[in-house]
């Protein structure tokens, strides 16, 4: 008998069974495929501090501290800094203004950017009349995979124990889930916590405790920059021509998209990834890049691939109790990665207890009071 199950070895699940670990907590990692080999894979890696919404902000920096020193924490380096420049017109730029005084009020490094300094850091980059450019100085991008394994290999040497089995059903009794029924056996736990992703409902479905969540596809494109931009530069994040960038060594880019569009996928298990579901994607990334800083229209596309986001009604996180002993923590909305420090803390209190260091922002009591703490950006994911 455990004292805890986690289900699903991504980031989310690896950093939650490390911090059980570390604190004395008997857990078990139940994972089907690789650690970090779900949607952690696939993902961009973004980390920032830079959300409209303050409690978000807050997690997002604990998270972007423990990023800039898991090497002590974890014995490797998983982050790259490069900073961040978020661009938008409009309402987005009244948004950038008033979230840039915001952050800067917490304590967080962000500031407004003239046109000249934005295109100073990214040679072209144009910053038009009606628009404003923010710069998060120390953003960048983590290694997804990597951390997870980094968490993984934490939480066995606190003691930890991987099971690599499916769990396909928890079995309810009348205190609550009683076992987590896997392919080669069951698995017994005082409490269960499962971190399941896009296919979150398939496992809670059963005891009753679907969530609203859908799953929405996001395509990313490899974008070769040319002679024009060699070397690194900070992402950018343009609301007003929906994409973002950023580098991947000093050649390329990777783009992808702040609002993915109603493009909902059925069977996560059906979906593949390296489908060329991103070349419907590309002409739209091409002519956003273009529009933004007009010398990459010429770069050219070195390949793609798609990813899921399971994304809630307000697009974010659900972190919450969903039966006696089944804490939830999934619905990541497409943000979810450089918050992995941070859930794993909250998921980690919440076994203890209670929330302690953030409270409880993603509790799902939110959703059904309509309370929902959506982004002050058009694009949601932006947080
Ligand atoms: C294309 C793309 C780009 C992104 N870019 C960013 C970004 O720039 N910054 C950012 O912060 N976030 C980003 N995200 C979001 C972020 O990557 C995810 O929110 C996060 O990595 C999800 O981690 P996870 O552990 O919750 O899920 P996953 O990594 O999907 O892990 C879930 C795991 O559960 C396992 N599993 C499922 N069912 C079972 C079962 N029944 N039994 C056992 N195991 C099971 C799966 O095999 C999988 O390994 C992006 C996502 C995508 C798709």
């Amino acid at each position: 008998m455990f004292d805890v199950a986690v289900i699903g070895g991504g980031s989310t699940g690896t950093s939650i069974a490390y911090h059980l670990a570390r604190r004395g907590y008997r857990t078990a990692l139940v994972e089907r495929r690789g650690i970090g080999a779900g949607m952690t894979a696939l993902s961009t890696g973004v980390v920032r501090s830079f959300y409209s919404v303050p409690e978000v902000a807050r997690m997002a920096a604990y998270s972007h501290s423990y990023f800039l020193r898991f090497a002590e924490e974890h014995g490797v380096d998983v982050f790259t800094r490069c900073g961040l420049i978020v661009v938008g017109r409009g309402p987005d730029a009244d948004a950038i203004r008033a979230n840039v005084e915001m952050l800067r009020g917490m304590g967080i490094g962000v500031r407004l950017l003239a046109p000249d300094e934005a295109r100073a850091l990214v040679p072209g980059l144009e910053v038009g009349e009606g628009e404003a450019a923010a710069l998060e100085e120390g953003a960048g991008y983590a290694d997804t995979t990597a951390t997870a394994r980094a968490f993984h290999e934490s939480f066995l040497a606190h003691g930890g124990t991987h099971i690599a089995d499916e769990a396909v059903a928890l079995r309810r009794g009348e205190g609550g889930v009683e076992a987590a029924l896997c392919r080669r056996g069951e698995v017994k736990a005082r409490t269960y916590v499962v971190a399941t992703n896009v296919w979150a409902n398939r496992l809670l479905s059963q005891i009753g405790a679907e969530l609203p969540i859908r799953v929405v596809r996001e395509d990313i494109m490899v974008v070769d920059r040319g002679a024009w931009l060699v070397g690194t530069h900070p992402v950018v994040a343009d609301l007003a021509n929906n994409f973002y960038m950023r580098p991947e060594g000093d050649a390329r880019s990777l783009v992808g998209s702040l609002d993915p569009g109603p493009r909902h996928v059925e069977d996560p298990d059906a979906f593949n990834p390296t489908a060329s579901h991103w070349l419907e994607s590309a002409p739209a990334y091409a002519e956003a890049i273009a529009r933004r800083i007009p010398p990459l229209a010429h770069a050219g596309a070195a390949g793609g691939w798609s990813g899921l986001y399971d994304v809630t009604p307000d697009w974010q996180p659900i972190v919450d109790w969903v039966d006696a002993n089944v804490l939830a923590c999934v619905g990541l909305s497409g943000h979810g990665f450089k918050l992995a420090p941070a859930l794993g803390l909250l998921a980690a209190e919440l076994v203890e207890g209670g929330p302690r260091t953030f409270g409880n922002p993603f509790a799902l009591d939110r959703l059904r009071r309509g309370a929902h703490r959506a982004s002050r950006y058009s694009a949601k994911v932006v947080g």
